[in-house]
């Protein structure tokens, strides 16, 4: 028999009232091997169930912390939005919360600077049309903003049972 606890995704255990964005938080650790880990995070910008990032805002944070991020930190697999437009997934090889709550304060100070959003163009893009990059900026802002809360605003809100290690 399937157990159905064990199919969900770890976001599934976490209590969406009691966090506070925005927030940086581990939402899993896998091990590939005796040396290899992937780490998952939740990176939220705005207060779940109270607010939403409109699609063409966090379509251009998406191409800027692509960007941005890598400069200061290896081992990023993937940035993505969540469909619920209150942050992104963030999936590195590793790479720990340390260093990755470094890079992305770095990033998000580099994006106030852009110019244009990177790669925002037929050839690179699904929908290169749908893109704020004034608004992405804001939201870089707001990100910088709340730095002091990002360790801690997922504290209580972390299922006990689950094995990402609380942050
Ligand atoms: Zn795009």
């Amino acid at each position: 028999m399937i157990n159905k606890d064990k199919i969900l995704p770890e976001s599934a255990y976490l209590d969406h009232r009691l966090v506070k964005a925005p927030y940086l938080r581990y939402a899993g650790i896998i091990d590939i091997n005796d040396n290899d880990k992937v780490y998952k995070y939740d990176l939220r910008l705005v207060q779940p169930n109270s607010e939403m990032v409109s699609t063409d805002i966090i379509h251009s944070l998406e191409h800027l912390l692509a960007v941005a991020t890598r400069r200061y930190i290896d081992g990023i697999v993937d940035i993505s939005p969540m469909g619920c437009l209150t942050g992104f997934y963030i999936v590195t090889i590793n790479q720990p919360y340390e260093k990755l709550i470094i890079a992305l304060e770095k990033a998000f100070q580099d994006i106030l600077e852009f110019t244009e959003v990177p790669f925002a163009n037929e050839i690179q893009c699904g929908s290169f049309k749908n893109h704020n990059l004034e608004g992405a900026k804001q939201y870089a802002q707001i990100m910088l903003d709340g730095r002091d809360n990002w360790e801690i605003g997922a504290k209580n809100a972390m299922n006990k049972t689950s094995n990402a290690e609380l942050h």
